[in-house]
């Protein structure tokens, strides 16, 4: 009787499952995340914990989570010591992630937490790496899902590192790929290039993304071009070499046109009619040079930033809730019943 009572029961599964939130002034999404996120964790038969990263919010999100903390096993805190950007954040929060395998999910609830099942389902079957890719995106207008597309195509073209196309930082990694995310160590953290620089076995799931439940979108156009910029330096040096092919290309038109004007003055004795031109060369030329020497002031500008070898963030404080890690029911029922057959 006992024995086939053992037989029926799998021992349990006593990994840990990390959750990394990066936050930034999410006051008002926090209780509709706790109410998605929490009971989906529940369902799922493992150990977990959630970090959350408090990117220096001042509306009061870390107040929230310190008192969430009180009550709620499970639950970290790291609290940076202002807005380092979420890039910093997630960094900050695969640190201080414990679990055998890490989540990084949006605190607006854009990443679907009711995907977390089928992404820890890949991992159990060997996956390191379980990307989260966007079917679609709703609330998004048209122009930035346009923007997005003609950039991923852009940097793959550019870049060695395969960047996957409609990818964020949703997504799980095996304690080995958050291991070797840890080991590259520079500044300027381009995370989506990090993520995809390090390979591993990789499977992809395709999902919606949804609307922003609450408060607002932390990036403007600006920023996003900046991103995009940072992106695009980070992993590839051709912007170099295309100032060097356009600059050789402008300077051969150049002196093709100027062939061309001494030729014409030899035969046809016309010295004088060249003013309009020479205004249109000068300032073709101008331009490609102020171009050549932005792109090279990017890279030296990035140099400069990584030779200093600052840290990434720094953390303010770091809380736990007073019962580690959250046990799961079914874990705890098996332990018991296991007892009982002892
Ligand atoms: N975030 C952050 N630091 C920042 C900006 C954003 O930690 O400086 C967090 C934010 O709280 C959210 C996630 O990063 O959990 C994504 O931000 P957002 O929704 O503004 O970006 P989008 O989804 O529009 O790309
Ligand atoms: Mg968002």
């Amino acid at each position: 009787m006992n024995k086939s009572l053992d037989f029926h029961l799998e021992p349990p599964d006593d990994r840990l499952i990390s959750l990394v939130v990066p936050v930034y002034n999410e006051r008002v999404m926090l209780p509709l995340f706790f109410d998605r996120v929490l009971p989906v964790l529940a369902a799922v038969n493992l150990r977990h914990e959630i970090v959350f990263v408090d990117d220096g919010s001042e509306d009061g999100s870390a107040v929230y989570i310190r008192n969430e903390i009180k009550r709620t096993p499970g639950l970290r805190l790291v609290k940076l010591s202002r807005n380092f950007g979420k890039e910093a954040a997630v960094t900050a929060g695969l640190e201080h992630a414990r679990g055998d395998a890490v989540i990084v999910l949006d605190a607006d609830l854009q990443d679907p937490p009711e995907q977390i099942p089928a992404m820890i389902e890949s991992w159990q079957s060997g996956a390191d790496v379980v990307l989260m890719q966007r079917r679609s995106r709703a609330g998004e207008t048209a122009f930035k899902r346009w923007s997005a597309h003609l950039f991923y195509r852009l940097l793959n073209r550019t870049s060695r590192t395969d960047i996957p196309v409609d990818t964020g930082d949703f997504r799980l990694m095996s304690r080995k790929a958050v291991d070797a995310i840890l080991t590259l160590n520079e500044r300027n953290r381009y995370m989506k290039g990090l993520f995809a620089w390090i390979g591993l076995p990789t499977r992809v799931i395709q999902y919606d993304r949804e609307p922003r439940a609450a408060g607002e979108t932390k990036w403007d156009y600006p920023g996003l071009v900046g991103l995009a910029l940072e992106g695009l330096t980070s992993f590839s040096v051709s912007p170099l070499r295309w100032a060097t092919v356009i600059g050789l290309f402008a300077a051969s038109v150049g002196a093709l046109f100027g062939l061309w004007i001494v030729i014409k003055a030899m035969m046809l004795g016309d010295a004088t009619s060249g003013y309009p031109s020479l205004v249109a060369i000068i300032s073709f030329l101008g331009g490609i040079q102020l171009l050549s020497i932005g792109i090279v002031g990017e890279y030296v500008g990035k140099t400069y930033l990584e030779t200093k070898q600052r840290p990434v963030y720094l953390a303010e404080e770091v809380l736990e809730s007073p019962v580690g890690v959250s046990q799961p029911l079914n874990t705890r029922l098996a332990e018991a019943s296991h007892v009982k057959a002892i």
